[in-house]
C-alpha cells in the first residue's frame, strides 16, 4: 500500500490513477478537502473499488494518522512509501499568510518524515517547486542555488532540506520533485461520465485555467499582472507541463528511488518556456473566442522567468514526456472546463 497525502487534489488525483493503472499498489488517501474535492477519492473508488481507501484527515493530526496507520498495518496493509502532496500552493496568498504556509507545509512534512521513520517507511515522494529557485536568468538545472522569493517557495525549499537531512541519518530516501507549472486535463477521462479527474478549484488562479474559465464564460474577463518584467514581451515566463507528464514523472522517479534507494532532485519541465501573453493568446486561438484581459500590476511573489533544465529526470529515470505541446496543454484544459460548466456541482 502506498499512502498519499492531498490525493483529493489535482496533482495527486491524477498521479494516484496512474500508479492504480501501472502498477499493483493499493492506494491509502488522506484529505482534508480544503482545496480538495471529495469527488476526486470517488473517481478513484469508482474506478479501483478494492484498491482506494480515503480518511478526510488533516496532516496537522499527526497522532490521528498514527492511530489509522496502525489500524491499516492490523489490517494487513503495510504502507511501503508516501507521496506527500498535501500542500497550500499559492504564491500570492503565501505572502499574506506566511505562518498558514510554514505550518501546513514545512511542519506536516517534518512531522511526516517522523512518522515515516518510526515505522520504518523507507520512500518518500515530495511535492516541491520551482518556486525554490527565486529570480533566475537561464534554464535552471537542479544545482542552482536555492533562492526563494515568497514564503510559499521558502516553505518547500526547507521541506525539502528536512526530508535531505532525514535520509543522511535514517533507513529513508527520498525523490524531491520540483514542479515547474502543471496543467491541462488527464486524457483518460470520460466525459459522459460523472467520475472525471482534473483541476478544480473554488477560486482558480492558475493561469491556464483561468483563461479557459474566461473562454467558458464562467468569468467575463481576466488580468495580466505585469507587463514591464524582464522577458521578451514584458510578461512573465513559465515552463508549462501536461498533468499526465507530472503524474509519470512521479511513477517513474518513485520506480528509481525502490530500485536504488537513493535520495534525488529532479525539475518536473519540459525546458521551454512560454509568456502570459504568449499562453493567453492560444487559448483565444484554440477556444476561438475573444475574452476581455486587462493589464494590471505585478502580483507579489513572482519571478519573472522559470524554465527547466530537465536533463536530470530524463537521463536519470525513465522518465519521456508524451504531451510536450503548449496546444495539446491548452486543448486539454479547455475541454476539461466545458466539461466543467456542465457539471451540476
Ligand atoms: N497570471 C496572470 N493572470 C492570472 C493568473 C496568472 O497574469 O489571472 C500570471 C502570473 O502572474 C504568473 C503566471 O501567470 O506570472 C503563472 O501564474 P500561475 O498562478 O499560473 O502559476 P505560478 O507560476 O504562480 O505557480
Amino acid at each position: 500500500m502506498l499512502l498519499f497525502t492531498g490525493a483529493c487534489g489535482y496533482i495527486g488525483s491524477s498521479t494516484a490513477r496512474l500508479f492504480l493503472e501501472q502498477t499493483d499498489y493499493k492506494i491509502w488517501i488522506v484529505d482534508n478537502l480544503s482545496t480538495g474535492f471529495e469527488i476526486h477519492a470517488k473517481t478513484l473508488k469508482h474506478l479501483y473499488p478494492d484498491r482506494v481507501f480515503f480518511d478526510l484527515l488533516d496532516l496537522s493530526d499527526m497522532d490521528k494518522l498514527e492511530s489509522l496507520l496502525k489500524t491499516k498495518q492490523a489490517q494487513g496493509h503495510s504502507v511501503q512509501g508516501v507521496l506527500h502532496f498535501a500542500a497550500k500552493l499559492l504564491v500570492e496568498e503565501s505572502t499574506r499568510m506566511p505562518l498558514d504556509y510554514y505550518a501546513n507545509n514545512t511542519l506536516n512534512t517534518l512531522q511526516l518524515a517522523r512518522l515515516c521513520v518510526k515505522h520504518q517507511i523507507k520512500h518518500f515522494v515530495f511535492s516541491s517547486t520551482a518556486a525554490v529557485y527565486g529570480q533566475t536568468k537561464t534554464l535552471i538545472d537542479e544545482n542552482t542555488p536555492l533562492n526563494p522569493i515568497n514564503p510559499y517557495g521558502a516553505s518547500k525549499m526547507m521541506s525539502e532540506r528536512i526530508l535531505l537531512d532525514t535520509a543522511k541519518v535514517a533507513p529513508f530516501a527520498c525523490a524531491l520533485l520540483r514542479y515547474f507549472n502543471v496543467a491541462g486535463a488527464t486524457h483518460f477521462n470520460d466525459y459522459n461520465s460523472p467520475f472525471a479527474l482534473g483541476h478544480r478549484a473554488k477560486n482558480a488562479t492558475h493561469l491556464i485555467k483561468v483563461a479557459c474559465e474566461c473562454a467558458t464564460h464562467k468569468r467575463p474577463s481576466m488580468a495580466i499582472f505585469g507587463n514591464d518584467y524582464s522577458t521578451p514581451d514584458g510578461t512573465c515566463v513559465r515552463d508549462y507541463i501536461h498533468i499526465d507528464d507530472l503524474a509519470l514523472a512521479h511513477l517513474e522517479a518513485f520506480k528509481t528511488l525502490q530500485a536504488e534507494n537513493v535520495s534525488q532532485i529532479y525539475n518536473v519541465g519540459y525546458g521551454r518556456g512560454y509568456s502570459v501573453a504568449e499562453v493567453v493568446a492560444k487559448v483565444k486561438e484554440i477556444s476561438g473566442v475573444d475574452f476581455k484581459v486587462q493589464m494590471q500590476g505585478r502580483r507579489p511573489g513572482d519571478p519573472a522567468s522559470l524554465i527547466a533544465n530537465n536533463t536530470k529526470i530524463l537521463s536519470h529515470t525513465a522518465f519521456k514526456p508524451q504531451y510536450a505541446s503548449l496546444e495539446t496543454i491548452i486543448k486539454s484544459a479547455y475541454v476539461w472546463e466545458q466539461y466543467l460548466a456542465v457539471q451540476p456541482c
